[in-house]
């Protein structure tokens, strides 16, 4: 029989009503699992329980949170054949994005699910959640950071959170499931990442300073400048379309050009969940790529964002990192051509 391991990292799922709303309570979570008799059923895999310390609504979880789980996994890897991390949606696809950096030569499967309604509440979606999510955590086709929710099963570092209050909170639009489930549990085979040669090695992640810088019409960029400092490591820039940016008066330009200088990694998102950055396929974007700009490809924000941290934190150049940046590492970006 396999044996998984839960992680409850706190989030919605795990939750109890209280005066100021809906909150995780220490040490409550385990028990409403075990009073649940259908996680012990002869067809899921065995599972044993740990929540770390504190649990947190995942507007709170951030890079010392990522460390701590990253943690876990690696000091458990050899005693469990998966992972189910529990977490709340609204960071979920922030923090599958990092683990599945962190976590170099992952060979087992590590799903992180959450719900939207807590599971001490009569329409939780929670408990399908966990109890697929759990099967799929003992599947041996899996080797990677995945985000189960909904019926789906998405690659950790494709997904994005796309509802606030549906029951199908995420999507990838930029790559398709690796499973659905419905009657059964339908893997594309072809989707998923191949088993890895080396053993797992955490990296652990720093708390780099960067930013994220989303256009606007209207933009006005000399008010960005003051934040383009020598201090500023990294940003992400969220462009229109295909990386467009507002001409500006040419006002964005030397503020790129000073962030190039500075030592800044400056990576071309796209506001649109679908479809990749090209820069140079229109004037306004050419521009960019040639102040310095690097294209962030079909990533997503939440994608770039651990990108950055995992790769300024591995102590890469910043040469490396630009090209690293447009390298797929993990299943994040489609390298078209
Ligand atoms: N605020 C909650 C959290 O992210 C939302 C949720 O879990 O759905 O922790």
């Amino acid at each position: 029989m396999k044996n998984i391991l839960i992680l409850y990292t706190g989030g919605t799922i795990g939750m109890v009503p209280t005066e100021n709303g809906y909150s995780p309570r220490a040490g409550y979570f385990r028990g409403a699992l075990e009073a649940l008799p259908e996680l012990r059923h002869p067809r899921l895999p065995h599972w044993d329980f740990l929540e770390t310390d504190p649990i947190l609504d995942s507007s709170n979880i951030a890079v010392e949170e990522w460390n701590k789980i990253g943690a876990v996994i690696a000091a458990n890897y050899e005693r469990y054949d998966g992972f189910v991390v529990m977490h709340g949606t609204d960071t979920m696809a922030y923090t599958a994005s990092a683990l599945s950096f962190m976590l170099e030569n992952l060979g087992k499967p590590v799903v992180l699910t959450g719900s939207q309604i807590p599971l001490c509440e009569i329409r939780s979606d929670g408990r399908d959640n966990l109890i697929t999510s759990l099967l799929i955590a003992a599947d041996e086709r899996v080797h990677e950071v995945c985000l189960y929710f909904g019926g789906k099963l998405l690659r950790g570092n494709r997904a994005t959170k796309y509802s606030a209050d549906g029951m199908m909170a995420f999507a990838s639009p930029n790559y398709p499931a690796l499973a659905e489930a419905g009657i059964a549990i339908r893997y594309l085979d072809s989707a998923l990442l191949p088993r890895p040669g080396g053993k797992l090695r955490l990296q652990r992640l720093e708390n780099i300073p960067i930013g994220v810088l989303k256009v606007f019409p209207g933009i006005q960029f000399e008010l960005f400048e003051s934040i383009m400092t020598e201090t500023l490591r990294g940003i992400v820039l969220e462009t229109f379309g295909a990386g467009n940016i507002p001409a500006g008066h040419g006002a964005l330009l030397p503020i790129i050009e000073k962030a190039f200088r500075n030592g800044t990694v400056v990576t071309v998102c796209s506001q649109c969940p679908q479809g990749t950055v090209s820069l140079g396929a229109y004037e306004v974007s050419g521009a960019l790529k040639r102040a310095g700009a690097i294209s962030g490809h079909d990533l997503t924000t939440e994608a770039a964002v651990a990108k950055l941290y995992y790769l300024f934190s591995r102590g890469l150049t910043r040469d490396q990192i630009k090209a690293s940046m447009e390298l797929d590492l993990r299943g994040e970006l489609t390298v078209h051509g």
